[in-house]
């Protein structure tokens, strides 16, 4: 059932987008800049490719801020939502908030990344492999 479209939408509503294939690496990130704008703990992005993502309402609301690392996160410029994250290197894939899905998943975030960047009032209490940096950094604590 990989090909099935998941709906999403922001806070307010104004924007939709839809989304199938989510790729099996969602991580939960810790690292400074999710979680500024986040305002959370971390954040938990599903990544698919550029092709099983469609905006389907609302595309005039997208507001896109551009890091000093060249990394772009857009956001809904009337509610302040959370929508999708990139980096230079990958134009291939497109990742966005998995909290904006109002469909449940049949995919599990799999690690936490960043993990030397956590607040420290937060405890990582699940199992999952606790990376020091990205996926490619050392591995901290395996699964
Ligand atoms: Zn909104
Ligand atoms: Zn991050």
């Amino acid at each position: 059932m990989h090909n099935k479209w998941y709906q999403g939408s922001c806070l307010c509503g104004e924007l939709t987008f839809q989304v199938r294939n989510i790729q099996d690496r969602i991580g939960h990130c810790h690292c400074r800049m999710c979680r500024k704008f986040h305002g959370a703990a971390f954040s938990t992005y599903g990544e698919v490719a550029q092709n099983d993502f469609e905006w389907t309402k609302g595309e005039k609301f997208i507001s896109t801020y551009l890091a000093p690392n060249n990394t772009k996160r857009q956001f809904c410029s009337c509610c302040g939502s959370s929508l999708t994250f990139r980096t230079p290197k990958n134009t291939t894939h497109i990742e966005f908030s998995l909290n904006l899905l109002d469909d449940e998943v049949d995919v599990q975030p799999n690690a936490h990344i960043f993990t030397d960047f956590k607040a420290n009032w937060t405890v990582i209490t699940d199992d999952l492999a606790c990376y020091r940096e990205g996926r490619d950094s050392e591995l901290k604590r395996p699964r």
